[in-house]
Formats: structure tokens, C-alpha cells, sequence
């Protein structure tokens, strides 16, 4: 009652799904006061239940159960589309993104006739091609801008612009907004990319088995400028463009705004963890985390039973193969001007948004004190 807009979180459970569902209900909200739905595949985990937000399981990949459970929001104004699905090829990505998207559009369309506005979320991924493409196409030479022209690689976050603008066509007066970030520091144990999640649970083994915290990477990823975006601030970006006409039917990038050395916050990961951190060491392979750590569940499981954490399975809340591939190579910066010159001002320290997040994840008990 006396709502002023009404959003649609599809995705409400992931990284930066949880923080929409935190702040959109805040009373103090650009576009507030705001009703909240969200969507997600599985049952409501604890740790979302918090959100006074009205929570719908749905699996949008399943075009009926899309219309079923979407198409009688019909008070809908806003919706911010933060999920995605990982297959083997980009051309199944493709698809299987593409369809994900229609069947929420086309559920939602016809039937809530106050729609007004779409934020979708894709990333910097946009610029460089996806992750089958590392290495074989040539990028654009950074820091990335958003005029840059599209790259000639099938790409599914290209699919899913594709769509949003030929969908926000049959109705008036439906505007869009496209929302890049690159790697992002949040809290979600139910994230498919959960950088920053996937690094204290490093750390954690780690510092069961007695050994120093070792960085996973390459040379140039210690010692090369990085950025990140924090899931706050992300969300924060997409409520903006929900309220200011300056944003309608752009698309921009989403960074802290700031740049750091992964040199530099390894030292902070080694300190939040109270433990020691080996130095990059020259003329060293780069490991594979995902090797490195594959017989690691049932250590993650002792640790778990012993600091009393929620219960979860490693295989679930770490990423072994992120790490590998953001950790890989250097980072390749992007530039927020086109934001700010919009009017989005927001920005993060990303040393004190790393430790942010940890302290969040401990308050939730993920991760050990
Ligand atoms: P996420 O993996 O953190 O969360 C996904 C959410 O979608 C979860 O709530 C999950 O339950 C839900 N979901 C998945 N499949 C579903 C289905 N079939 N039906 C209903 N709900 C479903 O998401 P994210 O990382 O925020 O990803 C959103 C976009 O951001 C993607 O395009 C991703 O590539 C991009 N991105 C992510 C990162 C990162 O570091 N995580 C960085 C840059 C760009």
C-alpha cells in the first residue's frame, strides 16, 4: 500500500540479486517507497529470507512456468534481470540465455501494464569476448568504453541486448538500460562467480592444513592494475536508472571507480585471515586452482562441523575455474566516464569493499571467524 513503484528482482539469490533485494525496500530508496517480487530456481534459502521482499521459485528457463508465476505480477514496474546460465559453448549460452530472458519478457509485457523500465545486467565480457574466446579473438584495446563496437564472436550477453531492445519495442514508453560490471565483490553463497567467496574458502583450507596463503595466479594478474565492482554498487547503478531519465536506453559500465594490485589485497585476504601469505615467487608456473583443489571437499566438510558454519558443499560455493580465468592474465581496465557523465556518481574504496564482503560472509557464518 501507497508503493510508489513496484520491481522484479529475477535472480534474487545471486550476487547482486541479494543486494537489490536489501536495498530496493530501504526507505530512503531512489523511486521509493518500492514492493518488492523476487525470483529464483530454488527453494528460498535463510540467509535471503531477511528481504521483506515477496519471494516466487520459478525456473525461467521453463517458458510455462515463467507465464505461470510471472505473468500475474501484473503491478510491475521496474524488473532488473540479474541471473544468467553457464553452458559448454557460447552458441548454447546463446540459447539458453536468449530463452531465459524471452520467457520472463514475454510473461511480463502483455500483463503488467505499468511496465515501465528493464535493467539488465551482462558485463565486462561485452569488450573481450566470453570465456571459451580468452586468447583467440583480439579485444579492443582498453580501458573499454561503451561506443566501442560490438566484437565479431557469438556472445550471449549480445543475444540478450538483441532481445531487451526488440521486446522493450511492443510496448510505449518501455525504456531499457544495460548494466557491465566486471569481477564482483558480494556476498551470495549461490553466486556461479563468486570471486571473493571462492578465495577465503581458499584461504580457510589454507590455513586448516597449516600452509601459507599462496596466490593462485599469474605474474601479470599480481602485479598488474585491477578493478572490480562491488554488488552494492552495482545495484545502486541500476536503481539510478530506474529514476533518472539521463540513464533511459543506455548502456553502461559499473566499476568501483577505483584501481588496486591483487598484490596488495592479498595481504589484506592473509591479515582478515590472520595468517601468513607467500610472495609471488619469479619464474614459478602458474597453478591450477581447479587441480590444486579438487580432493579439498572433505577438508572444506571438517572445517565446516568444526567453526559451525552453515552447511554447504565446496563443489557448490567455490569456483575453482573463475579463479583460474580472472586470475589468469592481466586485468584489462574499463573506464566509468560515460556513468558519471550521465549522472551516476556512486564509487567504492575497493580495499575497504573487500573487507566488506568478508565480514558480511562471516556475519552469515559461510566462511570461518
Ligand atoms: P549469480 O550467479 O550470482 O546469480 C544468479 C541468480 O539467478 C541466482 O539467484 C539463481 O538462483 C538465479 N537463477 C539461475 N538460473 C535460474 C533459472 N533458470 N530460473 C530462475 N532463476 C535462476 O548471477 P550474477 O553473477 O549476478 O550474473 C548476472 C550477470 O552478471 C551474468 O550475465 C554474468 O555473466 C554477469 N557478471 C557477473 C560477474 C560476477 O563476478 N559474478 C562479473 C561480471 C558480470
Amino acid at each position: 500500500r501507497g508503493f510508489q513503484n513496484v520491481g522484479l528482482v529475477i535472480g534474487v539469490t545471486g550476487i547482486v540479486g541479494d543486494s537489490l533485494a536489501e536495498i530496493l525496500p530501504l526507505s530512503d530508496t531512489p523511486g521509493g517507497p518500492w514492493k518488492v517480487y523476487g525470483v529464483a530456481r530454488r527453494p528460498r534459502p535463510d540467509w535471503n529470507a531477511d528481504h521483506p521482499v515477496e519471494y516466487t521459485q520459478c525456473d525461467i528457463s521453463d517458458s510455462e512456468d515463467a507465464l505461470a508465476k510471472l505473468s500475474p505480477l501484473t503491478d510491475v514496474t521496474h524488473v532488473f534481470y540479474v541471473t544468467w546460465t553457464n553452458r559448454a559453448t557460447e552458441i548454447e549460452n546463446c540459447e539458453a540465455n536468449g530463452t531465459m530472458l524471452r520467457n520472463v519478457l514475454r510473461a511480463l509485457i502483455p500483463n503488467a501494464p505499468n511496465l515501465r523500465h528493464i535493467c539488465l545486467q551482462t558485463g565486462g565480457k561485452h569488450y573481450i569476448g566470453p570465456f571459451e574466446a580468452f586468447g583467440k579473438i583480439k579485444p579492443h584495446d582498453p580501458p573499454y568504453h561503451e561506443d566501442l563496437p560490438r566484437l565479431d564472436a557469438p556472445n550471449f550477453y549480445y543475444t540478450l541486448e538483441d532481445i531487451l531492445f526488440e521486446e522493450c519495442e511492443k510496448k510505449d514508453d518501455l525504456t531499457w538500460s544495460v548494466h557491465r560490471p566486471v569481477i564482483i565483490f558480494g556476498f551470495s553463497p549461490y553466486s556461479m562467480m563468486n570471486i571473493l567467496g571462492t578465495l577465503c574458502i581458499y584461504a580457510a583450507i589454507c590455513k586448516h592444513e597449516g600452509i601459507p596463503l599462496k596466490f593462485p595466479g599469474s605474474k601479470a594478474a599480481w602485479d598488474c592494475y585491477s578493478d572490480a565492482s562491488d554488488a552494492d554498487l552495482i545495484a545502486e547503478q541500476q536503481i539510478w536508472a530506474t529514476v533518472d531519465p539521463y540513464a533511459r536506453n543506455e548502456a553502461f559500465n559499473i566499476t568501483n571507480g577505483d584501481l588496486f594490485k591483487w598484490k596488495h589485497l592479498w595481504k589484506v585476504l592473509a591479515e582478515q585471515f590472520d595468517m601468513e601469505y607467500a610472495e609471488f615467487e619469479e619464474g614459478e608456473e602458474k597453478q591450477s586452482m581447479v587441480e590444486m583443489m579438487k580432493d579439498k571437499g572433505p577438508v572444506w566438510e571438517e572445517i565446516v562441523r568444526e567453526k559451525e558454519l552453515l552447511p554447504t558443499k565446496l563443489e557448490d560455493v567455490a569456483q575453482w575455474w573463475f579463479i583460474d580465468l580472472v586470475l589468469g592474465g592481466e586485468s584489462l581496465l574499463n573506464c566509468m566516464n560515460k556513468s558519471k557523465e550521465h549522472g551516476f556518481l556512486g564509487f567504492r574504496n575497493s580495499r575497504n569493499s573487500f573487507v566488506w564482503w568478508i565480514d558480511k560472509m562471516r556475519g552469515h557464518k559461510l566462511i570461518p571467524p
